[in-house]
């Protein structure tokens, strides 16, 4: 026994040997200390998740945990009436996800004892089977329509019974990491255990309506090394589709097809994104390349056709869906901001799983332009969709019926610091610029701090100390954003109107290095030493883009961009409050300046244009989302 015991202790669990070839550094290793990001990750973590908390309170979607556990524990309660949608759970767990992943990085008890007094409701709403979903459990004869008289009946298409558990997921296991609890994770193991009871080989089939499950399955997975939990998110996958829906209803909820099969984004943009990280993580833990190769072509199709130049996907209202090739109108543009982020969480994954900087650039994008678009400065409200062009209908709103957008915010800002590096082996890859300090810890062991100095947007130039451990020989891949190598996306939707021989250069200690790029990296193979510097320039000239001309909404339409921030021309910034008819000659010189007294900070762009040759300025500033194109 004892010999057995000792080669216990030195085997390595199969399920930790596979996953994606590239990781991410965490975001608990990556301290932002810039005045774009930090300040943002503050609000979030100071206004936004106490603000959405106190509407989840108000609005009655912690009262429905409450309700459901009453009707389980044969309670006395007035109100049977169902919750208002059968996802409304999901808007608690969201923000229970970024609410964990800030006390991951700051402590704070009084957030900590409000997450458990939560998490105690949630475990009273939870049948004795493992079964979660308030929508039923408040009154299972009178359930909501949607949610079907019996359990999973509609989830292939309304009831939302496993969307609900794979937001449940992705919290339970922030929870866990962030603060060691079980609490959380053990109401969520009791729900996958339930599921693995129900579903798979030789029992039920059944498919999630909504995706997420398989992301938050493969979280689980990872965090308790349940093997069948994985298998579970890799059943759902393979026993997606093509069912016995409408065809519509299955194009909008990507059952149309086998997911191995599917080579163009359709139909709902949010459920599309989370179901292609899904497969990005089921191919990065079980290694199924079948996964890869639809991903990869859907992702063509995306970057192709389907992008926005915000980095906004989801083109049309109805459906929240793509459009299709090619359809990216500017006024009615959807571009939910919960698509953003699923959009920012795929391409992520193509990155970890291919190492080509062309997904960081369509990430950068989303995440400068059509994501952080989606919360005021003051973290208070929101835009659910992000259009390009308005009239001065669109507002941001401090909530909605449907409240995903809120939470998805939440939960993505908290982590932003974890998009800026990777690693593998004895190499690391620089992602995205912001100055912050991080300690990384690689694959083989060893231990390398990073300090990046920058002012980034607003500045291409990056300076990087490097502090590895002990001398020894590391690769540090340095992306070069293709916007500064004249390659908007990496397709031909985009392109500059304009040339630009302001190029990219990079130094070590000092030293000019000739820049050859790998997949849009410069590769910097040396003994690396304490004290070693890296120094980024990258040339961040107004750009003129312009669309591929099939796309009909942007013809002799340009679009400003600098660095990698797209810009907008905005009522309140011009003379006469008036910016549709601007018309902006190609001769018209734009010139940028920095205002530290606008928003918090901002460049914004100066031309002028043609309406009034006298004497007009046009101003176009980043706001949160301005995004309006300027025709010419
Ligand atoms: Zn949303």
């Amino acid at each position: 026994m004892k010999a057995v015991a000792a080669l216990a202790l030195l085997a390595i669990p199969l399920w930790a040997q596979r996953d994606y070839p590239v990781k991410p550094v965490p975001f608990t290793s990556v301290h932002v200390t810039d005045s774009f990001w930090a300040p943002r990750i503050e609000t979030n973590r100071k206004v936004t998740i106490p603000f959405a908390f106190e509407k989840d309170e108000e609005t009655g979607r912690v009262d429905n945990f409450i309700r459901a556990a009453k009707a389980l524990h044969g309670e006395p309660f007035e109100n049977h009436k169902p919750p208002g949608y059968p996802f409304d759970d999901t808007d608690i767990y969201k923000v229970i996800e970024g609410a964990s992943y800030t006390l991951s990085i700051q402590p704070d008890t009084k957030l900590d004892a409000y997450l458990d007094g939560l998490i105690a409701k949630i475990a009273a709403a939870q049948e004795p089977d493992g079964y979660l979903y308030t929508t039923r459990t408040i009154d299972p004869l009178n359930p909501h329509k949607w949610a079907g008289t019996k359990r999973w009946m509609l989830e292939t298409d309304l009831s939302h019974e496993l969307y609900n558990l794979g937001h449940l997921y992705e919290a339970a296991v922030a929870h866990y990491q962030a603060t060691g609890k079980r609490t959380l994770l053990d109401i969520a193991i009791r729900t996958a255990d339930l599921l693995d009871r129900t579903f798979g080989p030789g029992k039920q089939v059944i498919w999630p309506g909504h995706q997420i499950t398989e992301m938050g399955l493969a979280k689980l997975y990872r965090a308790t090394g349940e093997e069948r939990y994985l298998a579970l998110a890799k059943f759902l996958l393979d026993s997606r589709g093509p069912g016995t829906l409408p065809a519509a209803r299955r194009t909008y909820n990507q059952s149309h097809k086998k997911v191995v099969d599917q080579d163009e984004a359709v139909g709902h943009a949010v459920r599309a994104t989370y179901m292609y990280s899904g497969m990005a993580d089921v191919a990065a833990l079980t290694g199924d390349a079948s996964y890869i190769g639809a991903i990869d072509r859907i992702w063509e199709n995306v970057a192709g056709k389907k992008l926005y130049i915000t980095g906004g996907i989801g083109a049309t209202g109805a459906g929240e869906a793509f459009g299709a090739n090619y359809e990216l109108p500017n006024m009615t543009a959807y571009n939910e901001t919960c698509a953003a982020v699923g959009n920012d969480y795929w391409n992520h994954r193509l990155f970890l799983l291919h190492a080509d900087a062309k997904y960081i650039d369509v990430m950068e994008r989303t995440l400068y332009n059509g994501l952080i678009s989606g919360v005021s400065l003051d973290g208070k409200t929101f835009f659910y969709p992000n259009p390009l062009e308005s009239n001065g209908q669109h507002e941001r709103s401090p909530w909605f019926g449907v409240a995903c957008c809120p939470g998805s915010i939440t939960r993505f800002m908290a982590s932003v610091p974890g998009y800026v590096y990777a690693q593998r082996g004895d190499a690391i890859w620089v992602n995205l610029y912001m100055a912050n300090h991080a300690e990384i810890k690689l694959d083989n062991g060893r231990y390398v701090k990073l300090a990046q100095e920058t002012r980034y947007p607003w500045d291409g130039a990056v300076k990087i100390s490097v502090t590895p451990d002990q001398t020894a020989p590391m690769t540090i891949h340095v992306r070069i954003p293709g916007w500064a190598r004249n390659e908007p996306v990496a397709s031909d939707l985009y392109a500059f109107a304009d040339k630009s021989d302001a190029v990219a250069t990079l130094k070590v200690n000092g030293k000019p290095v000739a820049l050859e790029l790998d997949k849009g990296y410069a590769t910097l193979t040396r003994s690396w030493k304490a004290g070693d510097t890296i120094e980024l320039a990258l040339p961040m000239p107004v750009r003129r883009v312009v669309a591929n001309n099939l796309v009909e909404a942007d013809r002799s339409r340009i679009a400003i961009q600098r660095g990698p921030v797209v810009y907008a021309a905005e009522w309140v910034d011009n003379p006469n409050g008036k910016v549709r008819n601007l018309v902006l000659p190609p001769s018209a010189r734009l010139t940028a300046e920095f205002r530290p007294d606008l928003l918090n900070g901002v460049e914004v762009v100066k031309g002028r244009d043609l309406r009034d040759a006298d004497a007009r300025t046009t101003t176009c500033g980043l706001d949160e989302q301005r995004q309006t194109k300027v025709p010419h």
